[in-house]
């Protein structure tokens, strides 16, 4: 197992009425900017239950963070912010509106005169301070509700990147499962196919004998395997709602990543196919890890053979035939839970992979994968097979 610092300070309010424990999290004289959607939190009564707990405070709104949230958007937001001299920043909402809004915490307190874009471009690595924040969850995938990530987009430009900065990580999360019942099927599958894709991002690498994480990571994957057809068919269930986000949560809070080697290269590939055609986040993820895996599976053999074993119970046959047969149930389950796993599924006949590797060029993503081995010749590959 290799060294780790690790320090995952968000409090988690997890269950049914949780919210009724939102005000104590709060400094009682925080002037409060709740941010929020497209409006779901509005149709579903979560925002009027949060503004019920925080009644008497000091708060304002902004919504309209859209999904892949956008720099453009999140800068007027940031405007907001200083001009109100907001104190705390309230995400309500899914990883969209989490992600945006510890772009506006950070964006907020940026060096004066410095175009926050730059947070990107520097990946968040010259952030010192930010606007603390806090979120109310109601869409498992991301984790983003106590990770120091966030992935945003400019659609002047046609990027989408990620930046990570401890001084955006969530103070608190609520997590009521009861929000997630109002979910439509799609983002039910998007958020258990990111959270599987969280997972195996920091567990099909290579060993290192980090034994306990590899458990943790087992044990998330037969979860989601097990909920998430569940939570499609009875949407109301709320042992299986509870499960899949707590699953989703632990997926990518920095756990099952410590000490152990970390790919991520099907999300930087994901980012550019959302970025330039608009695919949902999981669905970028669905097309691209099977192809990865199979271009992979020679640096991945080992932890391919575990997967293949202890997840899906595959024992017979050749490793080459194995590997084969958890890479086709994979891209099975992610079918059935309603996510197309090919590029052509999408109306994308791979014309775009020219200007797609142009982009990974563009962001410096020319040596990616827990062994910094994927090339842009490797990219092509991969998105050359997932068509
Ligand atoms: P999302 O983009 O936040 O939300 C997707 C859709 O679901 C929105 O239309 C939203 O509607 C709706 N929705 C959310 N909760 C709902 C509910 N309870 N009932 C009904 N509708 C609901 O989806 P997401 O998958 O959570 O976030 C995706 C983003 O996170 C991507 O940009 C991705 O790159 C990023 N990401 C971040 C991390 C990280 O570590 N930070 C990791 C992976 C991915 P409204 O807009 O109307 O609310
Ligand atoms: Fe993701």
């Amino acid at each position: 197992m290799n060294n780790f610092n690790l320090h995952t300070p968000t409090r988690i309010l997890f269950g049914k009425g949780a919210i009724a424990d939102l005000r104590q999290q709060l400094p009682q004289d925080a002037r409060v900017l709740i941010t929020w959607g497209g409006g779901s939190v509005k149709k579903t009564g979560v925002l009027d239950q949060v503004y019920r707990a925080l009644e008497g405070m000091d708060v304002r709104e902004f919504g309209g963070i859209e999904p892949n949230p956008s720099y453009e958007t999140l800068m007027k937001a940031v405007k907001i912010a200083r001009d109100e001299r907001i104190t705390f920043l309230l995400a309500v909402g899914g990883g969209s509106v989490l992600d945006g809004t510890k772009f506006i915490a950070a964006a907020a307190r940026y060096a004066d005169g410095v175009d926050p874009w730059h947070i990107l471009q520097t990946g968040g690595s010259d952030i010192s301070s930010a606007i603390p924040m806090g979120s109310v969850l109601t869409l498992p995938a991301t984790g983003s509700e106590s990770n120091k990530g966030a992935v945003i987009s400019r659609k002047t430009t046609g990027d989408k990147q990620p930046f990570h900065s401890e001084h955006v990580q969530p103070v608190f999360a609520v997590l009521d499962p009861v929000y997630t019942y109002t979910l439509p099927p799609r983002q039910v599958a998007n958020g258990v196919v990111d959270a599987f894709v969280h997972t195996v991002e920091q567990y099909v690498t290579y060993p290192v004998n980090g034994k306990i994480q590899d458990r943790f990571a087992e044990g998330i994957l037969l979860t989601l395997i097990e909920e998430g057809p569940k939570a499609l068919q009875e949407p109301e269930n709320y042992d299986v709602r509870a499960n899949v986000m707590w699953a989703a949560t632990q997926a990518l809070n920095g756990l099952i990543g410590a000490g152990v080697p970390q790919d991520w290269a099907t999300h930087m590939l994901g980012h550019e196919l959302t970025a330039m055609h608009g695919l949902d986040h999981a669905q970028t993820l669905a097309v691209v890890l099977p192809a990865l895996w199979n271009e992979k599976r020679d640096v991945k053999r080992d932890k391919l053979l575990q997967y293949a074993e202890r997840v899906w119970n595959i024992t017979e046959g050749s490793d080459d035939a194995r590997i084969d047969a958890a890479i086709a149930t994979t891209r099975r389950f992610f079918e059935q839970m309603g996510v197309p796993t090919r590029l052509s599924d999408y109306g994308l006949d791979g014309s775009s992979i020219p200007a797609l590797l142009e982009k990974l060029k563009e962001h410096g993503l020319t040596q990616l994968g827990e062994r910094q081995d994927i090339t842009l010749e490797t990219s092509r590959r991969i998105y050359e097979a997932a068509r």
